[in-house]
């Protein structure tokens, strides 16, 4: 499974994990099949440094305008203020929401791609032009 992403996508996500601090950020990526079109940051209901809550009805505004565009929720980004590896919290809720789950390092600047497939595994992430 991958996920692509354009060079400015990446950064707006990045930024949106910087600006969050000390909380989590997260954001909902729309798009089609495995490519992101659109970016949609989501308030962090939860407010917490280590972990991220999306309120139910975010969430379902969130499929709603996905679907009047004609896309889909294909991703799911967060920060974490560690290695951007899934947490056991994370492995729980990646087996509900099987999409690409892009985690973003604020201590190590880098991000993570990680998908449920019979267990959590590694995700290819592409960047297009
Ligand atoms: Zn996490």
């Amino acid at each position: 499974m991958q996920i692509t992403l354009t060079a400015r996508q990446l950064a707006e996500l990045e930024d949106l994990a910087k600006q969050s601090l000390p909380n989590e950020s997260c954001a909902l990526l729309l798009g089609k099949e495995s490519s992101v079109l659109e970016v949609l940051p989501i308030a962090n209901a939860g407010l917490s440094e280590v972990s991220f809550t999306i309120p139910s009805e975010e969430l379902l505004m969130a499929y709603h305008l996905a679907e009047s565009k004609e896309m889909d929720v294909v991703g799911i980004f967060h920060s974490h203020p560690s290695s951007p590896a899934p947490s056991s919290t994370d492995e729980k809720y990646m087996e509900i929401n099987p999409v690409v789950w892009l985690i973003y390092s604020t201590t190590q600047n880098r991000f993570g791609a990680w998908v449920f497939e019979d267990k959590v595994r590694q995700a290819e992430m592409v960047v297009r032009a």
